[in-house]
């Protein structure tokens, strides 16, 4: 009678899982174990054979001959490895093999889910009894489990002889050497799936443009310290002589390293990367020296893995094209697998990926010190010229005013030619500190804007009635198109009538006599619109480009003729950004010019 017992009773093991979950890759090997598995029971005369590898601390079952109805169990349900140890302990060591004999134990002395396979017992002094266990323990170099073999329901009914045991251990010992190929096989598969996503992940991870060179370095540890089953990672940047180190543990704690480490990598990078190799820092590994004087700073390095209880590390340079940028170590602890030739060849090829992305990292990081540098550059030439108009201001209000009291008196013909002249002068000049000092003030930015409500219908009629004087004198028409409601915005009022009006005089200035400029305020699409236009002498495209530079003046030598200071129009600029705004140009040569202001309502 065949009979399945529930926990307690005794037989093949069941050493198992179902064949997808053992995670292995190799659908080979597994096919191997199995033909081993159906030749020990063929030749040595057993109905009955498993085999379980060890995987992860427990048994899976990869090979299985016998009776269809144990088969799904064995397959689904996978035992700790210390499910054996109430059966080894008891049995009877015959070399690798271990026999357990029924009437050496009680059923209930067996921890574990045991299978009774065996359906009869014969008679006979050595009869096989359905309760004997017999299993040989597959071990690598280091003696360390690696599987079970186990066989039951002898052909003959009878316990092994002595020839059937030489037989099975000799069986043994081949199934033994196929586990071990197929688990080097296996180790060497999931080692090119790990160093292949970390580089996946590497790539993703240091692919963003605007990744600083802090961001690639962190995003970097965990795929590298996974991928390549890491204890650590330790990047050492190489920057003209200055390098900055990032050492991290594998739960990306933060590693001290010597100061020689940071010499270590400065000597070994660049020779690693000229030769594009990698090195295997590990005691009693001597390694091919990539040139002299390195030996000292080795020895150090295997102090410091010492020091930090690791057994290993691979280095590897970090480049792009002839330029080394940088330093990888990836290293192990004690107990970890040594590295093998797969993981050398993808760090070399990670060496380039980040490689890359430090030299990306690093050209960002100068371009934001540029633009950091130019700010200041910036903010103290904005700080010189706020002075010197500031400066210039007293001298030239005194000039003018003497020129005024010059004025009254009766001044020869020649002389009076000097005075016009000194005037006219004085007035540019003091047009230009004006802008500057005006340019100055509203490019601060420690000079806030001071936001009040301000209908922008107010501005227009003001500012056009300043101007409307000098259009008239010159026969150009002032034409005002105002929406009927409010035109309200938050800002400063007296920014947004020199805004204006800067815009209004170029219009007048820039058009000929005859011409007509037309001045609108309305609302469009929830912001308010100022433009204003003119039917004058109109832009060049390639002037357009320009126009908004401080000091910029056109070539255009009908424009030139009128008096200008080139930074109406900055400052046109800078008041309508700062009050959150835009200003563009719509122009043609020759046929006039619009100028549209678009700010945000007032909320
Ligand atoms: P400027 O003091 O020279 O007028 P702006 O910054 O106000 O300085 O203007 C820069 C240049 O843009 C002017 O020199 C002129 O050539 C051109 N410009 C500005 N507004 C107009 C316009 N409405 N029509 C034609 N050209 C204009």
């Amino acid at each position: 009678m065949r009979q399945l017992h529930g926990p307690g009773y005794a037989s093949v093991p069941v050493l198992h899982s179902h064949p997808d979950h053992t995670g292995w890759s190799d659908s080979s090997a597994r096919a191997v174990l199995q033909l081993m598995v159906e030749a020990v029971a063929e030749m040595i005369g057993f109905e009955v054979a498993a085999l379980s590898v060890v995987l992860d601390g427990h048994l899976i079952t990869m090979g299985y001959t016998g009776p269809e109805e144990f088969r799904a169990h064995l397959y689904e349900n996978a035992d700790p490895v210390s499910a054996l140890d109430s059966v080894l302990h008891r049995a009877e060591p015959w070399g690798r093999l271990h026999f357990l004999a029924a009437e050496n134990y009680e059923p209930e002395d067996l921890d574990g889910h045991w299978v009774v396979v065996a359906d009869h017992q014969t008679d006979e002094p050595d009869a096989w009894h359905p309760h004997d266990v017999l299993v040989g323990l597959l071990t690598d170099d280091d003696g360390g489990l690696i599987g079970v073999l186990s066989v039951d329901r002898p052909v003959s009914g009878r316990r092994p002889d002595a020839r059937q045991r030489r037989l099975l251990e000799r069986y043994a010992a081949q199934t033994e050497r196929a586990v071990l190929t197929a688990f080097e096989r296996e180790e060497l598969v999931q080692q090119v799936a790990h160093a292949e996503t970390a580089r996946r992940l590497i790539r993703a991870a240091s692919m963003p443009a605007h990744a600083s060179l802090e961001a690639v370095l962190q995003s970097t540890h965990r795929p590298l310290v996974e991928g390549f089953s890491a204890a650590g990672s330790w990047i050492q940047v190489l920057d003209h002589g200055v390098g900055r180190g990032y050492a991290r543990a594998r739960d990306g704690d933060p590693v001290t390293l010597s100061d020689r480490m940071a010499e270590l990598a400065q000597a070994l990078a660049p020779r690693l990367w000229r030769d594009q190799r990698v090195l295997v820092i590990a005691d009693g590994v001597d390694p091919e020296l990539p040139g002299p004087g390195v030996e000292p700073l080795l020895e150090a390095a295997r102090q410091q893995l010492a020091e930090l209880d690791l057994a290993s590390a691979l280095a590897v340079a970090l480049g792009t094209g002839t330029e080394c940028l940088g330093f990888l170590v990836l290293t192990r602890e004690k107990d970890g697998p040594p590295w093998s030739s797969i993981e050398a060849a993808s760090a070399l090829q990670i060496g380039h990926d980040l490689g890359a992305a430090l030299m990306t990292a690093r050209a960002l990081e100068r371009e934001r010190n540029l633009v950091s540098e130019l700010q200041q550059l910036d903010d103290y030439r904005s700080q010189l010229i706020a002075t010197l108009s500031h400066e210039l201001r007293t001298p030239l209000t005194v000039i003018s005013g003497n020129l005024e009291l010059l004025g009254d008196l009766e001044l020869e013909e020649l002389a009076d030619r000097y005075h016009q002249a000194m005037k006219r002068g004085t007035t540019r000049m003091q047009k230009v500190v004006d802008d500057l000092l005006l340019l100055a003030r509203v490019s601060d930015p420690r000079h806030p804007l001071v936001r009040v409500p301000v209908d922008l219908r107010d501005t227009v009629r003001e500012v056009t009635g300043l101007i409307d004087s000098a259009a008239q004198t010159r026969g150009v028409e002032l034409h005002l198109l105002l929406e009927p409601g409010p035109l309200e915005v938050a800002g400063d009022p007296t920014e947004l009538d020199r805004m204006l009006g800067n815009l209004v005089s170029n219009a007048v200035k820039y058009t000929p006599d005859g011409g007509r400029v037309t001045v609108s305020a309305r609302h469009d699409e929830g912001r308010v619109v100022l433009t204003v236009s003119d039917d004058g002498l109109g832009i060049s495209e390639e002037d357009q480009l320009g126009l908004f530079r401080a000091f910029f003046r056109t070539t255009n030598p009908d424009a030139l003729v009128q008096p200008g200071t080139g930074l109406g129009l900055t400052i046109v600029a800078t008041i309508a950004e700062r009050h959150g705004g835009t200003v563009e140009v719509r122009s043609r040569l020759g046929e006039g010019s619009t100028f549209t202001v678009t700010l945000p309502p007032l909320s």
